[in-house]
């Protein structure tokens, strides 16, 4: 029995991309997007400068996925170093395109800034950015009610409002600035309460990672789907510098056989074949779901779905020549 088999009904899938910073990758995206979406994933998230540096761009891609495609956009929006008014006006603006989907992340400090400085603006926590993100629907929404015709006779107003969903982000192994174990579960509890239905993970190397802190949110009272976020890393560069931004630990092994490999081809074998004996791990594990990180190129993230059994073969296949590792 193939794997593909053994997962009826089809676990779901997301992909995460990032807004294009030249005109070269501004020109490849769409075909990206399409290939993406032709897998049939959940949503596809854009990502967001913090401090507001990509909110056209991050809209303009949004808007393609929306437009262009049927899978349903979820925009990534932070709140740090903005004020109260800014960040309503930002949701708002976004609302407006049509965006019915987020992942509300508090975004890091600019460069230097010093945690407890005064760089974070009002909203301090993405758990109270999930909050102003339904506030501000609700308030929205109010104008969206029509006049329904019913037995009495015209005149009642049925109520259409449609609820947003909001994903928030969680640290299996601890966010670099966490300052106790379990305060990254107390902070996903925090999210949740606010609001959040939905958690996706930072990358990480071992499904114990995963499926520990899973245990452990589960314990404490997390009932919100937690969805491990999965970097296909495919080259010894792209380790390095995943490495540097997330401070996770390096993947001994993974790095060993990365660094021993004699071809770019090669190397990028050996991160899929990493990535898809993590996500069997997950699945076997009953994860609920699989958001892989794209770097905005579409082979490793079909690969991995491929080898998992989630995606048939015809999804790569055309497209393996064509795009670089
Ligand atoms: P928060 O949950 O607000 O946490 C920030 C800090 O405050 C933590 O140390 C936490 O322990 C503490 N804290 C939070 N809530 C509470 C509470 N109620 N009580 C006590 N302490 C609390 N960054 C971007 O700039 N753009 C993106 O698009 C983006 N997307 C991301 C997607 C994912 C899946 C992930 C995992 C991260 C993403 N990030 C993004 C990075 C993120 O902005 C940073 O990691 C940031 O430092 C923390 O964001 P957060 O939403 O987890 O913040």
């Amino acid at each position: 029995m193939s794997q593909a088999e053994t997962r009826a009904p089809r676990t779901p899938f997301s992909f995460e991309l990032f807004p294009p910073r030249s005109q070269a990758a501004q020109d490849s995206l769409p075909e990206t997007i399409q290939k993406l979406a032709q897998v049939g994933p959940e949503f596809i998230s854009v990502t967001y400068g913090a401090g507001g540096s990509s909110r056209e761009s991050s809209l303009e891609v949004l808007r393609y996925i929306l437009e262009q495609t049927s899978v349903q956009p979820m925009a990534h929006l932070t709140c740090v170093g903005s004020s109260h008014h800014e960040a309503n006006r930002l949701v708002r603006e976004f609302l407006d395109a049509g965006i019915t989907s987020f992942l509300a992340v508090r975004g890091d400090p600019p460069r230097g800034a010093i945690e407890g400085d005064q760089f974070l603006g009002d909203l301090r926590t993405a758990s109270e950015l999930v909050q102003l993100i339904h506030r501000v629907q609700t308030e929205r929404a109010q104008y969206a009610t029509v006049p329904s015709r019913t037995a009495a006779g015209i005149g009642q107003i049925r109520s259409n409002r449609p609820k947003v969903r909001v994903a928030v982000a969680t640290f299996p192994n601890g966010h670099p600035r966490s300052s106790r174990v379990n305060q990254d579960i107390d902070v996903l509890l925090a999210k949740q309460t606010s609001g959040a239905t939905l958690a996706i993970t930072q990358l990480f190397f071992h499904a114990d990672d995963y499926l520990g802190f899973v245990s452990a949110a589960t314990t404490a009272g997390v009932v919100i789907p937690i969805v491990p976020g999965l970097m296909p890393v495919t080259s010894s560069v792209r380790l390095k510098r995943v490495l540097e931004l997330s401070e996770e630990r390096e993947p001994a092994e993974l790095a060993r056989r990365l660094a021993a490999a004699e071809s770019a081809e090669e190397q990028f074998e050996i991160g899929i074949e990493h990535s898809i004996a993590l996500a069997n791990e997950l699945l076997e594990g009953d994860a609920p779901a699989l958001h892989l990180y794209t770097h905005n190129t579409h082979r490793a993230a079909l690969s991995v779905l491929e080898g998992v059994g989630l995606v048939d073969s015809s999804a790569t296949a055309l497209t393996n020549s064509k795009e670089s590792v």
